[in-house]
This record gives structure tokens, sequence and C-alpha cells, in this order.
């Protein structure tokens, strides 16, 4: 696709008469089954990795992928878009499963790495990271034979689901039982989706990891407060 207008004609041409039927089903409300959080980079396409279509995932984007830890009492001192979003998604819609998507050759992370973002806006955001840079130096790379910048976005993928576990609505939700978090990591040059496999704390392909999930633990239940909106 050269230009957005071109992609627009495309749509209405192909997709819009494709689709048509779908959107009349989700005019009035939406019942997705998954937040995603992903990167804002253009080459992360979460419908086409999660071979999704209209209404079944509640996505949020930002750069690098990151879920801020909450500061002080969570409302004052901490962006507010992403936990704000993961709220809506857990308590008004119902999502059953959470996943944080890196990927590699990520720009923020490499801003992370180099540490030289003049951008005073950027800068903070990335403070996010802060904790996978911690974490990458002290405990090592999960895949060595990655480049450094991908080293680093599969820690700070992981530590984001860490981040997310003290925002309220996920602590509340895994409480009752009723969410999955997943830490996904996207390799772009061959097109595979990994996950994080925390028994053997390494991503290994996603499919072999929510399987192996699957396998231990049923569906999460359903939760009778929540109700699509
Ligand atoms: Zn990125």
């Amino acid at each position: 696709m050269s230009n957005l207008l071109d992609g627009i004609r495309q749509y209405e041409s192909e997709q819009r008469p494709a689709y048509a039927g779908r959107f009349a089903e989700l005019a009035q409300s939406q019942s997705p089954h998954t937040l995603f959080l992903g990167c804002s980079d253009s080459r992360v396409v979460p419908s086409v990795l999660a071979g999704a279509g209209p209404g079944d995932l509640f996505v949020v984007r930002n750069v690098a992928n990151l879920a801020p830890a909450l500061r002080g009492d969570g409302l004052s001192g901490t962006p507010s878009a992403v936990v704000s979003a993961v709220a809506y998604a857990l308590d008004v819609l119902g999502v059953h499963d959470v996943v944080v998507c890196g990927h590699s050759n990520c720009g923020g992370m490499r801003a992370v790495l180099d540490g030289n973002v003049a951008d005073p806006h950027i800068a903070r955001w990335l403070e996010a990271a802060e904790s996978a840079v911690h974490a990458w130096r002290v405990s090592g790379p999960m895949n060595p034979a990655l480049s450094e910048v991908d080293q680093l976005s599969q820690w700070s993928t992981r530590l984001q689901l860490e981040h997310l576990r003290r925002y309220p609505a996920v602590r509340r939700h895994l409480e009752k039982g009723t969410v999955r978090l997943h830490a996904f990591w996207f390799d772009i040059a061959d097109g595979r989706m990994l996950a994080y496999d925390e028994e053997r704390r390494a991503y290994r392909p996603a499919i072999e990891v929510l399987e192996s999930r699957d396998d231990r633990a049923s569906e999460p239940a359903s939760d009778p407060a929540s109700a699509a909106a």
C-alpha cells in the first residue's frame, strides 16, 4: 500500500463489503476476548498476528509496548492511558486474556539502550523500561543469540506484566481467576510469534506455550460482574 488514500480506496472496494455483516452485528456492542498491548511499530499488526477480525481484540498501542508501574496513589503520578484502558477492558468488556507484545528491532528499546533520548516526553515515557535494563544486566539475556536491543526487549515485555499485576483491576481479576496474562514477542525477520514460558524462563513459539498452559488450567471463569458494553 503506497499511501493513505490508496488504502481507503482498497478498504471501500474490498474489505468493507466483506465485513458488512460482521460490522452490522457489532454496531451496538463489543465483546472482545483479548486486550492486546503492543508497540506502535508499523510492523507489529495485532489483528494480523492474532488472526483476529473486528470485535476480537481491544487494542492499546504505545511506544515500546509499556505498561508504566503505578506511582503514588496511581492517579496523579502515573500516565493513565494504559491504566484506564486495562480497567475498561477487564471491568466493562470482560476480556479473559491480556497480552503484552514486544518485538524485534524495537526503536523504543534501542533508545532505552542508547540512553540519549533528546525529547523529554519520550525520555519520561521510556522510564517504564528501566526495570528491564536492571534485570537484563543482573540476570543476563534470555536468549544470548539475540542482539542486545532484542535481549532488552524480551526482558521489558516480560516485566510489563509485573507492572500490570499491580493495577487494581488486574489484581482483582487475577484473584477471581477471570484473567490470564501473557508476554508475547514477535520476531519480525521470520514473522513468528513467541510467548514467554514461565516454567522454562524463555520465549518459545506462542502456540506451544498457550497449548501447554491450557493443558494445566482450564479457561478463566466468567466474571458475572462483567457485561459486554
Ligand atoms: Zn517497538
